[in-house]
């Protein structure tokens, strides 16, 4: 896809089991990194991401792990540091939608969406940070975010709140750890084709489309690039929100 390596390397990516964490993983291995496949619920699709990064002959490791559960996150970790001895770049990608309007919006939608993609960021990084810094070779970390953390979105005040949120932990984090040579960055997703948007019914897909320059929907590979672009290149980049959303108004 690129030329650039990341030989030598090892990167998390969280739910990589499909969508852009999936093509984020291929993307990392193809350039060379040991990557770590971490899934929640969706062990066949994992697998298949595995089975398809050996095809090629790249390195990674299965790791199911609940990123709401920071005990969790942190066996992660050290699995990670058990099979490649050293980590490099953390991709913060696993997320879910619980769309709704707020008057309708249940407590649990609520929590539920800002556990996985608020939280969860948190308890990776928080779990990756001090074998990070022991290192004392820099690192990468990559959150995605969305263009709804950016604008906002009617039905999802939740999935706003914490995309919104994971912009500014990032923003923090990248004051606390410039000094350390580790970047951290986000990303900010706009439609993109997959599981999480398939579902999106028909007039809201159309209404979307026409909101966007480029007029279509995104791939997950051209997320995945800009993730591969940070995750080996940009090493004068940090505290950055990148738009991958083909030009669109909201
Ligand atoms: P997707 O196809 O639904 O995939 C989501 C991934 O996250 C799956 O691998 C899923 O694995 C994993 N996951 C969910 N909850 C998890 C948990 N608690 N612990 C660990 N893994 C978990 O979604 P996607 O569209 O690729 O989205 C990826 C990221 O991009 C998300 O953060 C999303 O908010 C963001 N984004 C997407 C779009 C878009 O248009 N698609 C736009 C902007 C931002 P399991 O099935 O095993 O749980």
């Amino acid at each position: 896809m690129t030329g650039y390596r990341l030989d030598g390397k090892t990167a998390i990516v969280t739910g990589a089991s499909r969508g852009i964490g999936r093509a984020a993983a291929l993307a990392l291995a193809r350039a060379g990194a040991a990557v770590v496949i971490n899934y929640a619920r969706s062990e066949e699709e994992a697998r298949e991401v595995l089975a398809e990064i050996e095809r090629f002959g790249g390195r990674g490791v299965l790791v199911q792990a609940d990123v709401t559960d920071y005990k969790a996150c942190e066996k992660m970790v050290q699995c990670a540091l058990d099979h490649f001895k050293r980590i490099d770049i953390l991709i913060n990608n696993a997320g879910i939608t619980r769309d709704n309007l707020l008057a309708r919006m249940k407590p649990q939608e609520w929590q539920e969406v800002l556990d996985t993609n608020l939280s969860g960021t948190f308890n990776c990084t928080r779990a990756v940070i001090k074998p990070l810094l022991k290192q004392k070779s820099g690192g990468r970390i990559i959150n995605i975010s969305s263009v709804v953390g950016l604008h906002g979105n009617s039905g999802q005040a939740n999935y706003a709140a914490a995309k919104g949120g994971v912009i500014a932990f990032t923003r923090a984090l990248a004051r606390e750890l410039g000094s350390r040579n580790i970047t951290v960055n986000a990303i900010a997703p706009g439609v993109i084709e997959t599981a999480m948007t398939a579902v999106l019914p028909q007039p809201v897909k159309e209404q979307m489309l026409s909101r966007i320059s480029l007029g279509r929907f995104g791939k997950p590979e051209e997320v995945a690039e800009v993730i591969l672009f940070l995750a080996a290149a940009g090493t004068y980049i940090t505290g950055q929100v990148i738009a991958v959303d083909g030009g669109i108004t909201m």
